[in-house]
């Protein structure tokens, strides 16, 4: 039975290596896949998910009103596909979430998005707001703050390593920019544990 599944984590969890070990999976074993990031991140200028320990793979680059369960209807008439995958989930519409409950309850392909739950101000992202209503497998990608607590939260920081409480949610570019925190940390704005020896910037890379 195919579901709608959701992976969410903080930053740098490593959500896109889980997702193309997943993809990997399937063509192993001779199941084609479709996977799919938004065009707005220059990462994926050239329609490719890559991870920083280097596996890559290449996928649809999305628009807001791109319509995913059109696309995948109209492909699937020339090529069998046994999953979607979706990078970056976060950055989905509500719209879109639902052509995703439409790909796998009319279309019976199972489904797999991954995306940060909340942005740099602690404020849900839309994607992952219905991701997390309406997929039946929600599952977390776990990672640490720099006390050793579980991170949850995403902070963006300036130059500094100071954290940034304002701002646009999506910002291009730079994800040394962003840290994942426990809630405390990213409350109090603690980005590291040693703010003399070890800036929060360092801490990020380290992370
Ligand atoms: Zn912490």
């Amino acid at each position: 039975m195919a579901k709608l599944h959701f992976y969410y984590s903080a930053m740098n969890a490593g959500k896109t290596t889980t997702l193309l070990q997943s993809n990997y999976n399937y063509q192993e074993r001779g199941m084609s896949t479709l996977l799919f990031i938004p065009a707005i991140d220059i990462r994926h200028a050239q329609g490719i998910i890559s991870s920083r320990i280097g596996l890559n793979a290449e996928a649809h680059a999305f628009e807001p009103n791109f319509n995913f369960y059109d696309f995948v209807k109209n492909y699937i008439q020339n090529t069998k596909i046994s999953c979607v995958l979706i990078d970056e989930a976060q950055f989905l519409t509500k719209e879109q979430v639902l052509q995703l409950t439409r790909i796998v309850d009319e279309l019976k392909i199972p489904t797999l998005a991954y995306g940060l739950r909340s942005d740099f101000m602690g404020e849900p992202f839309e994607g992952s707001r219905y991701l997390l209503a309406w997929a039946e497998d929600v599952s977390e990608i776990k990672t640490i703050c720099h006390c050793g607590r579980k991170a949850t939260m995403n902070a963006r920081m300036d130059n500094n390593g100071k954290v940034l409480r304002e701002g646009e949610q999506i910002e291009i570019g730079g994800n040394d920019r962003y840290i994942a925190l426990c809630r405390k940390h990213f409350m109090n704005g603690e980005t590291s544990s040693n703010r003399e020896l070890n800036t929060g910037y360092n801490a990020a890379r380290a992370g």
